[in-house]
């Protein structure tokens, strides 16, 4: 027994002494090459896909919203606070995305850097909200060329939150601008491929007003009509119309959308002698699944672009800018 208890002492003697020894090599280690990447929280899948691209293995990322969450509506857990109280940073939206998180990223502010990436992006490039003055849309995702900028502003945070991997952090930052400009080519020339009438957006979700100022789309949502009452009915009616006017082959759907508009839709335009398919899902405000390539930001972009512009009567290739799209029937 005696012997067991000397066996534990030493132990702890050894584990004492190499805590001494690693704490009291830190200094040394974090200003040349830290053995530890930098330990950061991300909000939504986009925002830990702009940190992971320009941190490569500098920096650890771990997101806390996954695909189909709504950042909207997001409220942190436990297990995100007490990953947030041991990162170094995090890192979030900001414009108002993640409204459920405002004050509990102020007051976390307070302790460690808590940086919003979009809130950096020039107030003029911002399309203000329809209701509330002085607040403005916050999905600029759709616009790859808006982005660019949120990616450059995480560089910047990056630099400062450690600046000896400054030259990595520029390199890659500069490697994924240009992925993200080669996108933006790929969507202006896919979707002027579009017939000019049929260049409108029926979707579900208020999320694609930026891409619709980009490429010049109307975007029409039908989330939020009742078929029930006689405004939604006239509503509706005035969809078909559309539909029906300008050609429009295809709408979009998102697991929001009642099935119940889309198919009056369908059945309306298709009542006047027009078919209308449903022209598959889109990413709104949440990537694809972690690991596949639709579950970066260029994927999202990518799947989007390329089932819009097919859709619609457009070409673009079925795999996508990268040849790396899922097969979709
Ligand atoms: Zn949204």
């Amino acid at each position: 027994m005696h012997g067991g208890w000397q066996k534990v002492v030493g132990v702890g003697a050894v584990v004492l002494a190499l805590l001494v020894s690693a704490l009291g090599a830190v200094p040394a280690s974090a200003e040349a090459e830290p053995s530890k990447p930098l330990a950061v929280v991300a909000t939504t899948g986009m925002i830990a896909d702009a940190v992971r691209q320009v941190g490569g293995e500098r920096v650890e990322v771990r997101a806390l919203m996954g695909p189909g969450v709504d950042p909207h509506l997001y409220r942190q857990t436990s297990s995100d606070i007490a990953a947030m109280a041991r990162a170094d940073a995090v890192f979030w939206h900001g414009l108002y995305l993640e409204a459920q998180l405002e004050d509990f990223f102020a007051a976390l502010g307070k302790r460690k850097p808590v940086i919003a990436l979009a809130d950096t992006l020039p107030r003029d490039r911002l399309i203000e909200h329809d209701t509330y003055k002085g607040r403005f849309d916050p999905h600029v995702w759709m616009d790859p060329r808006l982005w660019a900028g949120v990616v450059t502003t995480a560089q910047d945070a990056l630099v400062k939150l450690d600046p000896a991997g400054r030259a990595i952090y520029e390199a890659n930052a500069a490697a994924h601008l240009a992925q993200i400009e080669k996108l933006a080519v790929y969507a202006e020339t896919a979707f002027a491929s579009v017939p000019e009438e049929a260049r409108v957006l029926v979707t579900a979700h208020d999320a694609f007003n930026y891409f619709g100022r980009a490429y010049g789309y109307d975007v029409l949502g039908i989330q939020g009509i009742s078929t029930d009452s006689e405004a939604g009915l006239k509503q509706i009616e005035h969809l078909v119309d559309t539909l029906v006017q300008r050609k429009i082959g295809a709408i979009f759907v998102e697991s929001s959308v009642s099935d119940r508009n889309v198919r009056a839709l369908i059945e309306g335009a298709a009542a006047r002698g027009h078919k209308v398919v449903i022209g598959g899902e889109l990413y709104s405000d949440a990537m694809g699944a972690p690991g596949t390539y639709e579950g970066t930001y260029i994927g999202m972009i990518d799947h989007n672009v390329t089932v819009i512009t097919r859709a619609l009567g457009g070409e673009a290739p079925a795999k996508g800018l990268n040849d790396r799209l899922a097969a979709r029937n």
